[in-house]
């Protein structure tokens, strides 16, 4: 006889983690179908930063700021300490052109009402007398705030576990069926059968969402972190170059070759303990999670033109992760049409660190049919499908 549960979830990063969290507060009974360990996908691959600051004004800034609300009171609520600080975070501008574009941006966040404001050089030159002398200026959010991702993953799921969920781990789910209104899955450890599925499998959702014929359009962009040795406090918050925005969004950037090749944009962030990860880039080459070398100068070359003292700075090591990728930049968060009670969890590229707590909230909201935090349409699975009209 199979195992039985209300929810399955199936994968154990962030997200998992986070809708098992909430799916358990609310009472049923979880399962999370890990065929790893916790966190050993892209959550342990990446960066902490819970960001406002680089989303597109309006629903995507909202939605992040909802989270941000949500992972502030999870620090208060989870048994286990996250380092989480609210420090606020900043993006530095190289040129005048981009101190422009950083007022208007500036200006649509501020409309929305979220807490933006413009920094002079003189500000720069309060925020660290390491940053290189010619930045003109910047803009700063306030409501940024940083976490370490392994640490919140493994406290949602352990404050899950006191609501009753359960692991199964180093269990990989083979095939899923459909039938008599429950879902039966397959695993490599024994069946299981439950009333709700969440796919929260990350750049591997296309994969478990093939088991029932569902096409996800999620693709792996991979970027890389380097992490220095213990330092002096060269910043004390995150900061980003204004590109950082070209490179996620895609736009035209006036960078060298390299650079521009390997997407590569300031991203610096001092850990609780004072070390530093430095970042990042972004390119699609499939699966691939070596470390390149290539990628990894580049990556320097572009710190040390924000901060020419790191060129002091030693390494401790570098490593690369797996964003998982949708085409409008936005997550799916949805449930399946055709399947009733089969959810999509995935595809929050750059950011599901930060949008964990408000797509766990959601996905259990959905499951119980309550009415959703924010407005889920434009998360919607089937938007992709949605044909361009010509006429
Ligand atoms: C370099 C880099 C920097 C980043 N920085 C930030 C940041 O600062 N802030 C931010 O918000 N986000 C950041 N991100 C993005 C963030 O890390 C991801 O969006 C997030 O980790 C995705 O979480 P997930 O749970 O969807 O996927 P994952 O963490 O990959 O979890 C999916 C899990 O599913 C499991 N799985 C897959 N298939 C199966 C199967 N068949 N059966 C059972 N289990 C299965 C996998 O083993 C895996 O553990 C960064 C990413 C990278 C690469």
């Amino acid at each position: 006889m199979s195992f039985q549960t209300d929810v399955a979830i199936i994968g154990g990063g962030i997200i998992g983690c986070a809708v098992a969290y909430y799916a358990s507060k609310l009472g049923y009974q979880v399962t999370v179908i890990e065929k790893n360990e916790l966190a050993s996908g892209t959550s342990s691959h990446c960066d902490g930063n819970i960001l406002a600051i680089d989303k597109d004004p309006g629903f995507d800034s909202q939605m992040a700021w909802e989270s941000q609300k949500l992972i502030d009171q999870l620090s208060k609520e989870l048994p286990l300490e996250f380092e989480y600080r609210l420090p606020g975070s900043i993006l530095v501008c190289e040129t005048e052109e981009e101190m422009e574009a950083a007022q208007r941006w500036v200006n649509l966040q501020k409309d929305a009402g979220l807490p933006f404001r413009m920094l002079d050089r003189q500000d720069l030159k309060f925020e660290s007398k390491y940053l290189a002398d010619d930045l003109l200026g910047g803009l700063e959010c306030g409501t940024d705030s940083t976490v370490n991702p392994y640490l919140l993953c493994f406290s949602l799921f352990e404050g899950a576990k006191q609501n009753g969920a359960q692991l199964r781990k180093k269990t990989a789910v083979k095939n899923v069926d459909y039938k008599h209104s429950f879902y039966h899955i397959e695993t490599d450890q024994g069946d299981i059968r439950a009333k709700y599925i969440v796919n929260c499998a990350g750049v591997w959702a296309p994969h478990v969402g093939e088991m029932l014929d569902l096409k996800i359009p999620i693709s792996p962009r991979k970027g890389h972190i380097l992490v220095s040795t213990r330092q002096v406090p060269v910043s004390p918050r995150k900061v980003m170059e204004f590109g950082y925005l070209m490179s996620k969004f895609g736009g035209e950037r006036r960078v060298d070759e390299k650079t521009d090749k390997y997407g590569v944009a300031l991203v610096f962030e001092p850990t609780q303990s004072q070390n530093f990860l430095l970042g990042s880039s972004r390119e699609f080459v499939g699966f691939d999670t070596n470390v390149n070398w290539d990628v990894v100068g580049t990556i320097a070359r572009r710190c040390m033109r924000f901060y020419p003292k790191m060129k002091d700075m030693d390494l401790l090591r570098v490593y690369s992760g797996l964003r998982p990728w949708t085409k409008d930049n936005l997550p799916i968060i949805s449930e399946v049409e055709q399947y009733p009670g089969y959810f999509i969890a995935a595809g929050h590229e750059g950011d599901g660190i930060g949008l964990a707590a408000i797509t766990g909230k959601v996905i259990s909201e959905m499951i119980n049919e309550d009415k959703t935090s924010i407005d889920i349409d434009p998360l919607r699975f089937d938007r992709f499908e949605k044909k361009e009209v010509i006429l």
